[in-house]
Order: structure tokens, then sequence, then C-alpha cells
């Protein structure tokens, strides 16, 4: 029935659609609450909670505090009348999760992103997961009520494509209509949305960072990704900054030169590739480290063979992402200085994994932010979601878009501007 809210809606179809938005994003809510928060009339309200709770859209949920009187009886939504799928598709993994209404994970796949996924690969494996999913739980697919996608950009949102990311393992990833491939088979309605915002859309929905009014949230492993909320509003129209992150911001006048054909970006500093050439630099002029004894060709190290090295209190390699850190936090204090966020929250391979790196980029950043917040300061974090939050926040658009106002083929949602 969720599906109905969608298209030309009656008043009534209008009142219950109204209804049911509160209640979800009330959590729980009673009549009272509800005839307060829609000025409905009682008896109006009465009729068409009863006609929600027939449908199964709604169901009781105890009583909540009384004010004054009898006890209230709570509303909340049934989960489990529908369900959505979230996939996160980045340039290392791609993850599908099934999820019920409020984004608990029923079921969960994932593989890596290497030189053989190629567009048909990744969308074939997609449906494919999705399938096994659908049939272990035994849902049809008027039981799902659509698929979000969260990923790198550039894309067209409104007409679903892929356009041209940077560094995906695989050659192809050009102009893909991705939504139009799913929907095809899957005959699920699909949406497309940059994963920095699906991310920070997911994380923002918790307590407490539902609590903040302006964060920003930025997911830094191959490449970086920021996406931004602003007086508790996520901000679209980004898409630059959504796919590139500030990794091209200038932190040094007259520093390295930058495959952008700039001097000075962050990238050319913090970003992995950068992290890896210092110290295979290094060690080709002659300085001790760990990670020799990692492989036989020093050329050969990846990012885990850096982590593993910072871990294990290598010298060299932690004197190189301390550098890299310290650059990215100038950054980020500069990007700070801008939006003056109340929250930061860093995720991503290159946060999550070396323990480090996230330390220097936020006492660098809190420091050179001091004197600006005076006596507030900004907080930090690495979300709470972790590597799902991706795609948690793709599943959310979906329902999002069905409880927009007027649904069309957007993400739509009273957070976006
Ligand atoms: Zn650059």
């Amino acid at each position: 029935m969720l599906k109905k809210f969608t298209g030309n809606l009656s008043q009534k179809e209008k009142s219950l659609k109204e209804l049911y938005k509160l209640i979800f994003e009330n959590g729980s809510v009673s009549k009272g609450d509800l005839i307060k928060l829609t000025g409905m009339r009682q008896t109006t309200c009465t009729r068409l909670i009863d006609e929600l709770l027939v449908s199964g859209l709604i169901k009781e949920c105890g009583y909540g505090e009384s004010s004054g009187g009898r006890k209230p009886l709570m509303y909340e939504i049934n989960k489990n009348i529908n369900y959505v799928i979230g996939i996160d598709i980045s340039r290392t993994y791609t993850k599908i999760l099934l999820m019920d209404l409020s984004f608990s994970i029923i079921a969960q796949a994932k593989f890596k992103m290497n030189e053989t996924t190629t567009p048909d690969v990744t969308i074939d494996l997609i449906i494919s997961h999705i399938n096994k999913m659908m049939k272990l739980y035994q849902l049809t697919k008027d039981d799902i009520l659509g698929i979000g996608i969260g990923t790198i950009g550039p894309l067209n949102r409104e007409k679903g494509i892929i356009i041209n990311p940077n560094n995906f393992p695989s050659d192809g990833w050009e102009n893909i209509k991705i939504c139009e491939r799913l929907n095809d088979v899957l005959q699920l309605h699909t949406i497309l949305e940059y994963g920095a915002n699906t991310a920070l859309l997911a994380e923002y929905s918790q307590e407490p960072f539902n609590q903040f009014r302006n964060v920003i949230h930025v997911i830094k492993g191959t490449g970086t990704r920021t996406g931004i909320i602003m007086d508790g509003r996520l901000v679209l129209g980004t898409d630059k900054l959504s796919s590139l992150g500030q990794g091209h911001m200038i932190v040094d006048l007259y520093g390295r030169k930058c495959s952008c054909g700039s001097n000075g970006c962050i990238n050319a500093y913090s970003s992995i590739s950068a992290m890896k050439n210092d110290i295979i630099d290094a060690i080709q002029q002659g300085a001790p480290s760990l990670i020799t004894n990692k492989v036989s060709n020093i050329e050969d190290i990846d990012f885990n063979d850096i982590c593993q090295a910072v871990n294990d209190g290598d010298p060299l390699s932690t004197r190189i992402v301390q550098n890299a850190a310290y650059y990215t936090g100038v950054g980020l204090a500069n990007l700070a200085q801008v939006l003056f966020p109340d929250l930061i929250i860093l995720s991503g391979p290159t946060y999550t994994n070396m323990e480090l790196f996230y330390d220097v980029v936020t006492s660098t950043a809190s420091k050179r932010c001091e004197k600006m917040y005076s006596n507030q300061r900004i907080i930090f974090s690495r979300g709470q979601l972790g590597e799902n939050a991706t795609a948690i926040g793709a599943g959310r658009i979906v329902l999002e878009h069905f409880l927009a106002d007027s649904a069309s083929n957007g993400t739509l949602n009273k957070l976006y501007i």
C-alpha cells in the first residue's frame, strides 16, 4: 500500500500519507499528538488511523506518558509491511543490503571491485544477489518498495546515470544507465544518489547526531567525498564536492604538483597513492622501513601494508602518514571555517584503518579552528554505522521518495534543499 502514496492522490489518500509520514518521523506517537501536528478533527484522525491499522501500515505499540489523564495509546509504523534495498557501489567494493522499514539489515551481500567488475558484471552480480535474497526471504517485487543506490559521481540523478567516475578498477564505467537497467530486470523503482549524501543521511538519522544543525561528512578512501548538512538539511547541488571532496583544496601555495595541474592540493599529499609514492621514494633513497619485509618488490605495497606498518610503529610510514594527515587537517580546518559545522564525521578506510591519521587530522583541524570557534568546539566522530552507512542511507532515500510531498523520479525529502 505504501506504493500507492505516489502519483495523483485523493484528499483522503493525502491525509493518510501525512499521518503515516508523521508516525514514521516521530518513531512512536499518540493520536492526540497527531491531531495537534495535523490540525485534523478528532473524528477524522480516528477514522484515518483505523484505516492505517487495518491496512497493516501502522500498529499499536503500547502506552505513552500521561499528561494528567489516561496514558495515551501510541502508534508506530509496521516495519515489516515493505522492505527496501540499499546498494553502495564504491571503487573498492559493492554492498547490497535488504532492510525493513526501520532500516534494520535483514540480509547482506558484498563483492570486491577489481579489474573484472565492469558495469555489466557488477549489474549482473547485483541482480543475482537481490534475486537470492528475495528467494531466501520469500519476497515478491510487491514486498520491495524499491532500490536506492549510493555511489561515486559525477551522476545524473534525475536520469539515473553514472556519468564517468574516476579510478574505478575496471574499464567501461561511462554513462551507465544503472537505474533503468536494474528496473528493466527487477521491475523495482530505483533511485541514484551520491554515496557521500546517503551515508550522511543515514548517520544523521542516528542519536545523538540528529541533534546537530550543521554537519560535514568526509569519506576518504581511494578518493575523497564530502556531504554537508546545513541547518538540518542535506545540501544538494554540491555535485563536485560530493564527488571530489575537497581533495583539490590548496593547502600549500608553492607545494607539490597535483594531478589536476595545480600546486599544493590536499590530494597531492594525502591520497593513498601519494602516501604510497612517498614511502617508495624514501625507501629507494635508502630509508629503512619494516614495510620492506612485506613485499619482494617495494612497488607492490598497498594500502593494507601501509596501515599495518603504521600500526607496527614503522618510523618511516608513521612520518609519512603524519605528514599526509597534517595537510588533510589543514584542509579540513579551511572547510570548517567556511561552513562552521558542529559535527564532523570522518569515515572510509583511511580514517577507519589508521588511528594515527584520524588523530592527526582531528587535532590539526581543532587547533586551527580554536580561535574562530571561541568557547565552542567541533565534535569529531568516525560515525556509528561504519561501512554500512552508504547502503543504509541509500535504502532510506527509497522510503523518503514514497513519502515526499510530490513523488517523482528524483530524491525527494524534506531534508533536501
Ligand atoms: Zn589538485
